[in-house]
């Protein structure tokens, strides 16, 4: 039977306000009972209907029949020496994704997850081979952070600062759950727009979207190579949406304003290393002043490749600094744990433990070169 229940994560916190005081109306029930509600939704994160104490138990039990608080449950949590922290959650329906608190310094950052798997098949990464399962709902995306801010609280985290939409999934083809799920996170829980970041491999109609939202949510762009035939050969989107096509985006998302853009360049030993691609990529990153994150690539089970050697991210870093390039060479987190993207979920499909089933050699992947 469908349920009808409306989860009340995967709403705008107006809509959720719309739907609560029609129902405490309905119950002849004060005004005030929306705020409570409220509250425990987007406050206190709350668990479940039953866990909202102030409201009486006869309150609890007439909300618990028209709502739901569709809540993941923790399959695995992997903590790291660095402190990082991976959880796997298990969907309702088993599917499984994932999410990683990054607690640095001044910041907690959490990256989510948006779909389970991918389709865009991107060779170098672990999620890519996995192959596509299904698209998450906006509430989906939404108790990530919840139950990640729970957990933290729980574990003697502060709140989370920063949001990146750089789990599992491409955001950019999973549009009707993302954009609630931005203004959910911001409206509802108070995450700045600037402090949440939507990465993405190139989806160009995507990204113009974005550039029309008012609020200045950050994104990162998975650039790897700055030419576009080696581009293709780690990212088969390319082919749809061209380098070309892809700078002709950022130019307009730079001309909305106001809003950095970063590039992501994984560095993989021999494939997008060469020295001259150094020059490449300044020139790319100038034409949109964007931020270049340089990242050792995480070697994954299906390909030999291995991380650029130190002296060759260095010659990057200070090729791009000469040419005024604003860069940072990001120290791989959380690899004891499995912690890039997609490869918990690759080593537990691997090891047969998934109840979603599947060998990942029998998944749709990229095909090998
Ligand atoms: N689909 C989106 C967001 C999720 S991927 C995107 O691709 O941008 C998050 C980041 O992890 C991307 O920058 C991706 O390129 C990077 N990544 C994937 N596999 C990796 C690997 N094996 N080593 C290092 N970075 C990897
Ligand atoms: Fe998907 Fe991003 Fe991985 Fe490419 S890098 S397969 S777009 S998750």
């Amino acid at each position: 039977m469908l349920n009808a229940k409306k989860d009340l994560l995967g709403l705008p916190p107006h809509d959720v306000e719309a739907a609560l005081a029609e129902h405490f109306v309905v119950r002849g029930q004060p005004s005030y009972r929306v705020e409570q509600v409220k509250k425990w939704v987007f406050e206190e994160c709350v668990p479940d209907i039953a866990g909202m104490t102030n409201l009486p138990v006869a309150e609890r039990e007439a909300l618990d029949a028209a709502f739901s608080l569709v809540e993941p449950t923790a399959d695995t949590v992997s903590r790291s020496s660095d402190g990082t922290v991976k959880h796997l959650w298990r969907l309702a329906d088993g599917e499984l994704v994932e999410s990683v608190l990054i607690p640095t310094k001044n910041r907690l950052t959490l990256c989510i997850s948006s779909q389970a798997g991918c389709a865009m098949g991107c060779t170098f990464c672990a999620t890519g081979w996995a192959g596509f399962q299904r698209q998450l709902t906006s509430g989906e995306i939404v108790s990530q952070y919840r139950a990640s801010q729970r957990w933290g609280f729980e574990n003697g985290h502060g709140r989370i600062s920063n949001i990146v939409y750089m789990g599992m999934g491409e955001p950019l083809t999973n549009r009707k759950a993302l954009h609630p799920s931005l203004t959910i996170l911001n409206q509802g829980y108070g995450v700045g727009a600037r402090r949440i970041t939507v990465s993405t491999v190139g989806v160009v109609p995507g990204i113009l979207e974005l550039a029309e939202r008012e609020e200045q949510f950050r994104l990162a762009i998975s650039l790897h190579a700055p030419e576009s035939d080696l581009r293709s050969q780690l990212i088969p989107l390319e082919k749809r949406h061209s380098l070309e096509e892809l700078m002709a985006a950022l130019v307009r998302f730079d001309r909305a304003g106001g809003r950095r853009i970063t590039f992501e360049y994984t560095m993989i030993r021999g494939i997008n290393d060469a020295p001259r691609l150094a020059q490449a990529l300044a020139d790319l990153a100038s034409t949109v002043d964007a931020f270049v994150n340089l990242i050792p690539y995480n070697p994954i089970p299906y390909q030999d490749w291995k991380a650029s050697r130190g002296e060759r991210i260095e010659e990057f870093r200070s090729v791009l600094e000469a040419r005024g390039v604003s860069v940072a060479v990001r120290v791989p987190r959380g690899r004891d744990i499995d912690a890039a993207c997609g490869q918990l979920r690759a080593t537990r499909m691997t090891s047969g433990v998934s109840q979603t089933g599947g060998d990942p050699g029998n998944r749709r992947g990229p095909a090998k070169k």
